[in-house]
């Protein structure tokens, strides 16, 4: 065999794997089928800015090993997530907190937030994401905030969508517009290519090169495998194919310094067809230096089921999905040379720290 180890995707999970092997004296190929490495964490260098190619990235966790791991391979910015939703035009601080209910009802106290959301809110049987919004913050801040944004997003109703979703979000009753409840969050200084180039320096990488076009010739070159990919793939479909939504990026540059003040701005009403507008400077930009560059770079993201052929981004842990994976999860553990791991591979919803402590704690 001419290498212990072959990593399929040269993703954040798969780039821990490799760098731990790489520590411990392994030989090891990584291939990805995309021109580049990093996975969803690409980053592209437009005029002076880190544009996030797959969609706005913010690191966050609670979790001091990872944290210390990514910042032993580049440090961290101060970037805190506070992101704006635009309701037709109005504008309200996420997540749910007492900025956003001074903005909704005029209320200027705890108390009278509480009240305000005692009064609207459901208190049936959850089952549902609708149950689970309804019953966290009541009706107004759920068709205002939360309904056309889950709907564009999920392209499903809220009620057929997993409740577990909307409590990613805090509800607070301070004025606190921090998006995490996270100990530790930034960007890398520099931007996420460094963290993946620092991941993988001298280790074997091939670029465009797709697993399943050259399996045979892959599969015998490594004693072990660590696959990163969909595993529905993996396993030629057999069980039916997962589902996941995908989204479509509209990068545009702007002739402005500026163009919206903040990262991240959601767009919750369904009229609008897009779910957000990222600008990319601000996730490293503070203060004045935003205007040292004078163009600013926006990306309008779309959200749409996927099919095959498309880059497969975000699962959907339904019920019907849970139990196709789980046929698939039960022939993958019968395998003995053959690792599975990350957001494709375990076919969870999972966030970056998630998957570096999944990558470090790996039995390998
Ligand atoms: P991936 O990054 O998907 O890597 C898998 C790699 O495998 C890819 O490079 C792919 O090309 C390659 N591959 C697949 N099939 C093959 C094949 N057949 N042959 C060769 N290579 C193959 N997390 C956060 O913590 N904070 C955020 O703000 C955040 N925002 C997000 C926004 C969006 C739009 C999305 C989609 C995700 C976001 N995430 C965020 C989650 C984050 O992207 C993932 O946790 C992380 O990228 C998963 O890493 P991974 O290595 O498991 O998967
Ligand atoms: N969400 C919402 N309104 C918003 C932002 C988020 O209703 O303005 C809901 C939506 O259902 C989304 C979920 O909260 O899927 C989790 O949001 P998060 O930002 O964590 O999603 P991500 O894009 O990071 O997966």
């Amino acid at each position: 065999m001419q290498y212990d180890y072959l990593i399929v995707g040269a993703g954040l999970y798969g780039s821990v794997v490799a760098y731990r092997l790489h520590k411990e004296g392994k030989k090891v190929l990584v291939v990805d089928k995309r021109e580049h490495v990093g996975g969803n964490l690409r980053c592209e260098n437009m005029h002076g800015i880190n544009v996030h190619m797959y969609g706005a990235h913010i690191f966050h966790t609670n979790n001091e090993n990872v944290w210390n791991f990514v910042n032993s391979i580049v440090p961290f910015n101060r970037y805190t997530n506070c992101p704006i939703a635009n309701y037709k035009g109005k504008l309200y601080n996420l997540p749910f907190n007492m900025n956003t209910f001074y903005q909704m009802w005029g209320v200027t106290t705890p108390d009278e937030a509480r009240r305000k959301i005692e009064e609207q809110k459901y208190r049936g049987e959850i089952s549902n994401l609708e149950q689970q919004a309804l019953s966290l913050v009541g009706r107004e801040i759920y068709e205002t905030l939360i309904r056309d944004y889950t709907e564009k997003q999920w392209g499903r109703p809220c009620s057929e969508l997993p409740s577990f979703i909307i409590r990613r979000l805090p509800l607070r009753f301070t004025f606190d517009n921090n998006y995490f409840e996270a100990l530790y969050q930034g960007i890398p200084i520099g931007g996420y290519n460094k963290l993946i180039e620092g991941l993988l320096e001298g280790v074997e990488i091939r670029t465009n090169c797709d697993y399943f076009s050259n399996r045979a010739e892959l599969d015998a070159i490594a004693d072990k495998i660590v696959y990163t990919g969909p595993i529905d793939q993996f396993y030629d479909y057999q069980f039916g194919a997962l589902q996941y939504r995908t989204v479509s990026f509209e990068h545009q540059t702007l002739d402005t310094p500026n163009y919206q003040g903040n990262a991240v701005v959601n767009y919750t009403h369904k009229s609008v067809p897009y779910t957000r507008i990222i600008e990319h400077k601000h996730f490293e930009m503070f203060g004045d230096s935003v205007n040292e560059i004078p163009y600013t770079v926006i990306s309008k993201e779309y959200s749409c089921e996927w099919k095959l052929g498309m880059e497969p981004y975000y699962p959907i842990n339904d019920e019907t999905n849970k139990s196709v994976y789980e046929k698939y999860k039960a022939l993958s553990e019968k395998e003995s040379r053959v690792i599975f791991g990350g957001r494709l591979a375990q076919y969870a919803y999972f966030d970056m720290d998630r998957v570096v402590e999944e990558a470090l704690k790996v039995e390998l």
